[in-house]
C-alpha cells in the first residue's frame, strides 16, 4: 500500500484551541488508490470530556448573545465555507471518494444551510393568552450542550445540518465526525474557530468509543445522530439514562415505484441516478426499484444501458461518473453482499466489474426480480447493488413497499401525476418524491418513520427540536 510522505495531519478543536489528539493518530486512506492521505487526530476520552466541559462553560454567554449576533455568525460561517469550497471539496473527495463535483455540491449546500438557518423565523416568545387576569407566554429556550454525531457518507453536510440550528438557537456543540471521514470537517473547524467564542463549537475525532462516551455523558442535553439503525438504538439506550433529547436520522430502504405510463428512457436514467448517486451510499438512495410488469423488460434494458455507460474511477477525474466505495470496511462488506447474492442463485441484469488493483472500485450491479424476502430487497445494501422488481397493481406495490421496517424516503414515477401522488401518499415514509428525487432543502423537515428514525432535522420543525418550551404565566391580581 503506497504511503504518501506529504499526508496531512489534523487537529481537534477544543475550547477554542486547535490541539493534537492524545491517542495514536488514525490513518485515513484515499479510497481511489489506497494511499495514506491523512493522519487524523484521535482524541482520548479525557479530551472528549474537556470538550463537553468547554461547551458547558460557553453555554451561558452564547445563550445570552443576541439572536442578531448569532445569525451574523451563521452567515460568516457560510461565507467561509464558500471562500474555501475548492480546498474543502478536494479534501472531501480524497477522504470519502465521491466525485469532486459532488463534493463541491456538499460544501455549497452546507453554506446554503447556514445562510438559510440565519434567516429562519423562530417563534422565540409568543403570547398565547392575554386578559385582565394574566398573560401567558410560550418561550423557546436553548437546551445546553448538543452532541452531534455524523456518518461517513455525507460527512460535511450532515454535520453542518446539526451545527447551524444548534448555534442559531443558542446551544453549544460537541461535534464528532465518523472516524472514516474526519478531515474536511476538522479543516472547517480550523476555519470557523476564529468567528466563534471559545467552546461554542468543539470538534473531537477518534475511535468509535468516543460516540458511546459522548452520548452517555450526563452533561449533554441533546443528541442529534445520523447513522445506522443499530447504532441509533444504542444511542437511544444511552439517552434513556440521562433523559437527553434525541433526534435520530437512521437507515433507509427506499423504494422507487415506476408506473406503467412513464417515458422509459427518461425515467430509467433518473431512477438510475436515484440508486447510484454517491455510489449508492446514501440513506435516501432508491434501494428497491418496483417496475410495472407491462414495462419491466424494456425498463430493465434501458436501466442497464445507462449503467453500462457509467465510468467508474477516481473522484478527482472530471470524466468519471462514480467514484470508489468510501472505505475498506464498506468495500469488503459490499463485495460480501454481492458474493452472497450470487451464491443464493439470484439472476442479474448486470454484473458490474470489480477490478483487481488499488482502489475500492465496484461497478453497478443490477439484480433481476429477486424474491421479496431476499436480503438484497429486505435489507439496506448501502452499496452499488440494486434489485429491479416486477409489480402488477398499485395496491400490491404499496403493500410490498410498506412491508419494510424502514420508512425514510421513496419516489413514485408516472405521467398521470394524480395517480402518482395517490400512490405517494400511501407510502409510509418521511419524504416521498413524485417525478423527482432526493431534493432536500433547509426549508422543510426530513425525518424517518419507524426504524428510520425519530424526530426530524431542517425546516422550522427541525430547528424547534433544539429548544425547550418554557411557559411563563404572569398573574395580575396580587
Ligand atoms: P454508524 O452508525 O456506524 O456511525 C455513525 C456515527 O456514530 C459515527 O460518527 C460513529 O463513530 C458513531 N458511533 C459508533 N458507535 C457509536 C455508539 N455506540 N454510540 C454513539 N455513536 C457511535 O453509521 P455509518 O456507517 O457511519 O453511516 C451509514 C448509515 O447511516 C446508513 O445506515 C445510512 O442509511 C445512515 N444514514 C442516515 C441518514 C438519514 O438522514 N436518515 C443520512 C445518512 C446516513
Amino acid at each position: 500500500m503506497p504511503d504518501t510522505a506529504a499526508a496531512r495531519t489534523t487537529r481537534l478543536l477544543i475550547d477554542g484551541e486547535l490541539v493534537a489528539g492524545n491517542r495514536e493518530p488514525i490513518r485515513i486512506l484515499d479510497p481511489a488508490d489506497e494511499s495514506v492521505f491523512a493522519w487524523s487526530a484521535s482524541a482520548s476520552l479525557e479530551q472528549l470530556s474537556d470538550a463537553v466541559s468547554a461547551a458547558e462553560r460557553a453555554f451561558p454567554a452564547w445563550r445570552n448573545t443576541p439572536v442578531s449576533r448569532r445569525r451574523r455568525t451563521l452567515r460568516e460561517i457560510a461565507a467561509l465555507l464558500r471562500e474555501h469550497e475548492e480546498e474543502l471539496a478536494v479534501l472531501l473527495t480524497r477522504e470519502q471518494g465521491k466525485r469532486l463535483t459532488e463534493s463541491r455540491g456538499e460544501i455549497d449546500r452546507s453554506a446554503w444551510w447556514f445562510d438559510h438557518m440565519a434567516e429562519i423565523d423562530v417563534p422565540w416568545d409568543e403570547v398565547v393568552e392575554e386578559d385582565d387576569e394574566r398573560t401567558v407566554r410560550v418561550r423557546r429556550v436553548p437546551m445546553g450542550v448538543v452532541a452531534a454525531l455524523a456518518p461517513w457518507n455525507f460527512p460535511v453536510t450532515l454535520a453542518m445540518w446539526k451545527v447551524a440550528p444548534a448555534l442559531l438557537t443558542g446551544n453549544t456543540v460537541v461535534l464528532k465526525p465518523s472516524p472514516y471521514t474526519p478531515v474536511a470537517t476538522l479543516r472547517i473547524a480550523e476555519l470557523v474557530c476564529g468567528v466563534l467564542p471559545a467552546g461554542v463549537l468543539n470538534v473531537v475525532t477518534g475511535e468509535h468509543d468516543l460516540g458511546a462516551a459522548l452520548t452517555s455523558d450526563p452533561r449533554v442535553a441533546r443528541i442529534v445522530f445520523t447513522g445506522s439503525t443499530a447504532t441509533g438504538s444504542a444511542v437511544m439506550r444511552s439517552a434513556a439514562a440521562t433523559m437527553a433529547s434525541v433526534t435520530l436520522e437512521l437507515g433507509g430502504n427506499d423504494a422507487a415505484v415506476v408506473l406503467p405510463d412513464v417515458d422509459i428512457d427518461v425515467v430509467a436514467e433518473k431512477v438510475f441516478l436515484a440508486c447510484f448517486t454517491n455510489n449508492a451510499q446514501y440513506c435516501l438512495a432508491s434501494k428497491r426499484v418496483y417496475v410495472h410488469a407491462s414495462i419491466y423488460d424494456e425498463f430493465a434494458e434501458q436501466f442497464v444501458r445507462v449503467a453500462e455507460r457509467v465510468r467508474v474511477g477516481s473522484g478527482l477525474d472530471p470524466d468519471v461518473d462514480l467514484g470508489p466505495v468510501a472505505n475498506r470496511d464498506q468495500y469488503i462488506r459490499v463485495r460480501g453482499l454481492i458474493e452472497a447474492a450470487t451464491h443464493r442463485g439470484l439472476s442479474f441484469h448486470l454484473r458490474g466489474a470489480i477490478p483487481e488493483g488499488q482502489g475500492f472500485y465496484i461497478h453497478p450491479h443490477v439484480v433481476d426480480d429477486p424474491p421479496e424476502a431476499d436480503p438484497v430487497v429486505a435489507e439496506e445494501s448501502f452499496g452499488p447493488i440494486v434489485p429491479l422488481l416486477r409489480f402488477h397493481d398499485d395496491d400490491e406495490v404499496i403493500e410490498r413497499v410498506n412491508a419494510s421496517a424502514y420508512g425514510l424516503g421513496g419516489s413514485v414515477w408516472g405521467a398521470d401525476q394524480e395517480r402518482a401522488e395517490r400512490v405517494a401518499q400511501r407510502i409510509d415514509s418521511g419524504i416521498v418524491w413524485v417525478n423527482e428525487t432526493q431534493r432536500l432543502s433547509p426549508a422543510f423537515p426530513l425525518g424517518g418513520h419507524r426504524m428510520s428514525g425519530l424526530g426530524s432535522e431542517n425546516g422550522l420543525d427541525g430547528v424547534l427540536q433544539y429548544t425547550n418550551v418554557q411557559v411563563i404565566s404572569i398573574g395580575r391580581n396580587t
